[in-house]
């Protein structure tokens, strides 16, 4: 047998693949990819997404020709790397082995058009995201490769294929991790650039199609780097980002330090933040947006804010409401605000030396807008025309929502830019940020000094406690169900206006 190539490490991603010798005669095997019998094992995170079992046998890895796997690397490479968002509604928190099963599950039996619309939507992204729809015919783990700010996301979920032998299940139970991107995008590079210059000595029949695959991995080298912000941020929002950079004389906003790689490591904080909003974002609004990103230009984190952001480890997603709760009851210890009648967001800001802005964005779409990092001077702003924003209680639910996205929501390279606008950014910071906003402006030993009885809450408590913590009665209700002071039947008859 031929020594196994190893390409990264087990514990973030590593392919081993080998050729093998193919039993069947050549004009027996498959036209197109009769050459590339092989076998193939995947670690993530030091699983072994590849193992399976029948019955008492077990087999570390994969069999199978190899060359439509490959061949679907390096056609999806570009979404494969930089394609975040997913295409159907509600998208929810959960990662993509689980969210595209489940939306396909969702959608195949619809028979509207507008059904059947988001049921060949699904099926596309799974056809550049899911590793088993490059299989061929073979057995391969149900495998989920897509971008996730500036990590990859792989995630599976350890169901055995429909038609293969009975019996055959994969070892590992469903699983998902985040890995940075260099490393998941080398590992593959390698192994397509390793395969298509070694191939196994095979008929001359397949010479036209090694060389096929072989000029396809090498053109990966050539990528534009439009391409890949393309992939990432809305083509009609990138088209007026380019202009609005371009007559404020700035070009590299977009560019950032990237490399000569054929794929975007860290994600610049412009194509960051064009990447979480709504498509059609106006001409106007992209202009504002571009113009916050370089007016902070130079400007830097204070010390004390350089101090709460070095402490944080939270890169990892937990249950985001509870993660909001913690990170905004340490950030109250750490400020030391718990002795205040109401935290005043306004003041922390200007503690911290966050710039706080208003203004009257065209969508209604963004409610709020985080800038911080190393090289901008940190900044929050508020769109007066969001429906949460009317009066100055959801003003200051948005600020202490954009004030967890300064502090918690840091890229790898220690920034942010980011647009919270509902269905577009990701939807697990999000919830994250709302639940520290909620824990922030009521946090509970605050909410239980304002509390006559905390075993009996009335209707003139929701309206005292309301008023004392500057708060919407709605957001408190709900908060309040959430540190378990009242339940939903309670919810429903303190919500209810004639009770
Ligand atoms: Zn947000």
């Amino acid at each position: 047998m031929p020594e196994w190539m190893r390409f990264g490490n087990t514990a973030t991603v590593q392919i081993c693949i080998r050729w093998v010798d193919d039993s069947e005669p050549p004009e027996r095997r498959p036209a197109a990819y009769g050459w590339s019998m092989g076998q193939l094992t995947v670690h993530v995170a030091s699983v072994n997404v590849t193992a399976t079992r029948l019955g008492t046998e077990q087999q570390p890895y994969v069999g199978w020709y190899l060359a439509p796997f490959l061949d679907w690397l390096a056609t999806n490479w570009v979404a494969l790397l930089h394609e975040e968002r997913f295409p159907w509604p509600n998208p929810g928190t959960a990662p993509a082995a689980i969210a595209c099963n489940r939306a396909l599950d969702d959608w195949i039996a619809a028979d509207d058009p507008q059904g059947q619309e988001q049921y060949a939507d699904a099926q596309d992204w799974y056809f550049r995201h899911g590793v088993r729809s490059a299989a061929a015919g073979g057995t391969f783990p149900d495998l989920f490769i897509r971008r996730v700010a500036d990590d990859i996301e792989l995630s599976w979920s350890g169901a055995p294929m429909e038609f293969t032998r009975e019996g055959l299940a994969f070892e590992s139970s469903a699983g998902h991790a985040r890995v940075p991107v260099r490393e998941v995008a080398e590992t593959i590079l390698r192994t397509l650039e390793w395969a298509v210059n070694h191939p196994p000595e095979s008929p001359a029949q397949y010479r036209d199609k090694i060389a096929a695959l072989q000029a396809k991995v090498d053109a990966l080298r050539n990528v534009e780097y439009l391409e890949l912000v393309r992939t990432y941020v809305p083509p009609a929002v990138l088209k007026r980002a380019i202009v609005a950079f371009d007559n404020i004389g700035q070009t590299s906003p977009l560019k950032g330090n990237q490399a000569a790689e054929p794929y975007i490591n860290e994600l610049p904080p412009a194509v960051a933040m064009f990447g979480s909003v709504s498509p059609d974002l106006s001409t106007h609004d992209v202009t504002y947006l571009c113009e916050q990103i370089v007016a902070g230009q130079d400007g830097g984190d204070s010390p004390e804010l350089a101090d709460l952001v070095a402490n944080r480890h939270s890169a990892t997603l937990g249950v985001p409401y509870r993660d909001g709760h913690r990170f905004a009851g340490e950030l109250l210890e750490d400020m030391a605000l718990l002795d205040s009648d109401f935290i005043d967001v306004h003041a922390m800001c200007s503690r911290l030396e966050i710039d706080l802005q208003e203004t009257e964005l065209e969508t209604n779409t963004i409610r709020g807008v985080a800038i911080a990092g190393d090289g901008f001077s940190p900044r929050i702003v508020v769109n007066r025309n969001h429906y949460f924003n009317q009066n100055e209680s959801g003003k200051r639910f948005t600020i202490a929502h954009e004030l967890c996205h300064v502090l918690f929501d840091r890229t790898r390279a220690r920034r942010v830019a980011h647009a919270s606008s509902g269905r577009w950014a990701a939807q697990g910071i999000e919830q994250r940020a709302n639940a520290f906003a909620a824990y922030l402006l009521m946090p509970r030993a605050l909410v239980l000094m304002h509390l006559r009885d905390a075993n009996r809450i009335e209707k003139f408590d929701v309206q005292h406690l309301a008023s004392a913590l500057q708060v919407n009665e709605s957001a408190l209700l709900r908060h309040l169900r959430n540190l378990g002071l009242i339940d939903d039947v309670d919810r429903d008859r303190l919500r209810d206006r004639s009770a």
